[in-house]
């Protein structure tokens, strides 16, 4: 099997493995005032503060979650509340569907988002929360982050910045960045499903009111016991990410040998993930592509995973205005651990699919 579907879920990193099965064996409850519960605390604090360093923001500012979905939700619940919502137009359904009526800015062909359309949201006054990822999920298209953070700041906006695709293979600082909340998850960077954090200026982070109140945990931004295995893991990914910029070679050798054999690249002339490559193949739909690979042992996706299995014509793709390619691309991310082998069992099932399937549609 050769697994290129990391967006989706990145492949459990060893030293995550060993932490999860660690925290499991010694069990507790961080609320719990006894001895294991006490050492259950230690352990969530260490994490957080590992977490924390690591992407440039202070502990007392990170409030675990159950992964990105729920970080994007506290932020839109926590920030939004009063306030206009402008969102980008590849946002993840994470942002879009927690955001129903919200201004949305378009992009440029590259999937790049279009700062004039900001600029004239943001002059338009009144409170505002814009949220805008760093990296998108389909394209791994980099979005001006920083920029657009700058933009909000003199404009009085708050910036929400889904970074779940971007952490572990961009460098991320959220303190650099300027931004108001930064959501990250664990499974796309190589630790277990089932945790994620959102990361909140410290001007706003101690009055963040709660999406679960529960029984106020996170010191009452985020009810419910943590799942301490998970979050655990998760630090464990995190100590050992580095960038995924040694990937960008094999990304190109794969995205190069496919275009040779007919793949119209998108969201290629943009900054993006090193590990990232989306291949329209014209003529042929994206779903016949994904199953053609899979029966060749190939892993790869079509549009965003998450919408439970369903190979739909492609949003990101729609507002990037691919026209007919929209329905036609395929997403290849290459894993932590990808391997020169992966790319050439990649390219052999792919050169096997063009040359048959591009016949066909001619
Ligand atoms: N944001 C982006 C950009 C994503 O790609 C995803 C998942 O694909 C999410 C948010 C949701 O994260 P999670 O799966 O941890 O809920």
């Amino acid at each position: 099997m050769t697994y290129l579907d990391a967006n989706a879920t990145e492949i459990l990193r060893p030293e995550a493995r060993e932490a999860v099965l660690a925290a499991l064996e010694a069990g507790g409850n961080p609320a719990s005032v006894h001895a294991i519960g006490r050492a259950a605390r230690r352990l969530l604090e260490a994490a957080r503060e590992t977490i924390a360093a690591r992407f440039g923001a202070s502990p007392a500012d990170l409030v675990f979650t159950s992964g990105g979905t729920e970080a994007d939700a506290l932020a839109l619940h926590a920030l939004g509340a009063g306030r206009r919502l402008i969102v980008g137009a590849t946002e993840h359904d994470a942002i879009r569907s927690a955001a129903p009526g919200a201004a949305v800015l378009p992009v440029d062909g590259q999937g790049s988002a279009d700062l004039d359309a900001l600029r004239r949201e943001l002059a338009a006054g009144g409170p505002a929360l814009v949220c805008l990822m760093l990296a998108n999920n389909e394209t791994g298209t980099l979005h001006p982050v920083a920029e657009a953070a700058r933009l909000c700041r003199e404009a009085g906006a708050l910036l929400h910045v889904d970074a779940v695709q971007a952490a572990g293979r961009v460098p991320v600082d959220f303190a650099a960045l300027g931004a108001d909340s930064l959501a990250l998850s664990s499974h796309k960077l190589g630790g277990p499903p089932g945790a994620g954090a959102l990361l909140v200026a410290p001007a706003l982070s101690a009055e963040l009111e709660p999406l679960i109140a529960g029984g106020g945990q996170e010191r009452g931004r985020r009810g419910g016991t943590p799942p301490l295995p998970a979050i655990a893991g998760f630090a464990a990914a995190v100590q050992v990410v580095g960038d995924a910029a040694g990937l960008a070679a094999l990304r190109d050798a794969a995205e190069q040998g496919a275009v040779a054999v007919g793949a119209v690249p998108l969201g290629a002339g943009a900054p993006r993930l090193p590990n990232t490559s989306c291949l329209a193949l014209p003529g042929v739909r994206a779903e016949t592509q994904v199953i053609v690979l899979d029966l060749a042992g190939v892993q790869v996706s079509a549009g965003a995973a998450c919408s439970s299995g369903k190979v739909a014509r492609s949003r990101v793709l729609d507002a990037m205005g691919a026209g007919p390619l929209a329905g036609e691309a395929i997403r290849v991310s290459l894993p932590w651990c990808a391997r020169p082998e992966d790319v050439d069992e990649f390219l052999t099932a792919y050169r096997a699919m063009a040359e048959r399937l591009l016949q066909r549609a001619a």
